[in-house]
């Protein structure tokens, strides 16, 4: 019997037994009037099934045009939060509800509220802006919500007499800092993928191929952005490389692994190599790898996990319109 190795390689499915779960879930997804949505870091095999794939700002977007009762929102948890606030008379199944985030559980609402007490009770006028990977309690606290698609865009409308608190990636905050000039107040938290790269690797990767080009996510530490030749989120990743033209090139990729499936389905006359972890080679995120494809039948079969109306999306609704959406 031959097999389906998945993108991650973790996942290995029999192949007929694939066909089979692929088949159902496509009737079940007609059954229940769905529509899924999958991160360009889920498994290559959610992420064929899918209606529509994307960074978290075209998810968003995407989801807010959603026609269909029911939204399968194959990634992690504050994104089908996201997902549920755009959409609140609508369905919005999360196929494993433990699909978390470390970016987004390094800055709890509690703490944020603090610290934004403390800066207020010195006196301090600012504005937060929060990336968009954080939970809706935090985005309720937010002035404005950022990707990493819109952020110099949305920085530049903080008023220059405003100090700027930004949450909860230091990274991406540097990144923001050395784009836009402005110093920002930054939180002190990351991404447990995106802070892993290890240098010495990817130094060792360069040399063995000195005409490749290194693109990396905003979400990387300095001491891997500075060795790229490109640095941008993942739908800028893939405007990067299909400008690149028709010549065969060797691309670097340092971001989350399964988004060079991503690239592969979209570009496959480059070869691609990821970047190599200091703890893990593979640089697959954790929590977006507990979705399967068995959890999306699951979830379309059982009408559960699903994410519950929370009174503060409102709030963080607000922001977020207005933020990514107008
Ligand atoms: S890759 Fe990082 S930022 Fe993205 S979901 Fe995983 S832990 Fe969160």
């Amino acid at each position: 019997m031959s097999s389906a190795v998945t993108s991650s390689r973790l996942h290995v499915i029999p192949l007929d037994a694939q066909e089979a779960l692929e088949e159902e879930i496509l009737a079940l997804k007609a059954r229940e009037d769905a529509t899924i949505l999958a991160h360009y870091y889920q498994d290559g095999t959610i992420q064929e099934l899918a209606d529509f794939t994307g960074d978290s700002l075209s998810l968003a977007r995407a989801a807010s045009r959603v026609s269909t009762g029911t939204i399968v929102f194959c990634g992690v948890h504050f994104m089908a939060e996201t997902a549920k606030m755009l959409n609140p008379d609508k369905r919005v199944l999360l196929p494993d509800l433990l699909a978390g985030c470390s970016l987004a559980d390094s800055c709890p609402a509690d703490k944020l509220a603090a610290y934004q007490e403390s800066l207020r009770a010195s006196g301090v006028r600012f504005q937060t802006v929060t990336y968009i990977n954080s939970s809706a309690a935090v985005k309720a606290l937010s002035d404005w919500i950022v990707t990493s698609g819109n952020a110099v865009e949305i920085i530049r409308r903080v008023p220059p007499d405003h100090e700027i608190l930004f949450v909860p990636d230091r990274h991406l905050g540097s990144y923001l800092e050395e784009v836009t000039g402005r110093d920002m107040i930054l939180w002190d938290g990351s991404c447990m993928v995106h802070e892993v790269f290890s240098v010495r690797d990817l130094l060792r990767l360069k040399k063995k191929l000195p005409q490749g080009l290194v693109i990396a996510h905003p979400e990387c530490p300095a001491n891997i952005r500075e060795h790229a030749d490109f640095v941008g989120g993942t739908e800028a990743m893939l405007r990067f490389v299909r400008e690149l033209g028709p010549e065969p090139r060797d691309v670097m990729v340092a971001t989350e692994a399964n988004m060079l499936w991503q690239l592969q389905q979209t570009h496959p006359h480059h070869r691609y190599h990821p970047v190599p972890g200091i703890t893990c080679a593979c640089n697959l995120c954790p929590h977006m790898a507990r979705n399967t494809l068995a959890k999306v039948r699951d979830c379309l079969r059982d009408g559960q996990p699903e994410i519950a109306w929370n009174p503060l999306f409102e709030k963080a609704r607000e922001v977020v319109e207005r933020s990514l959406l107008r």
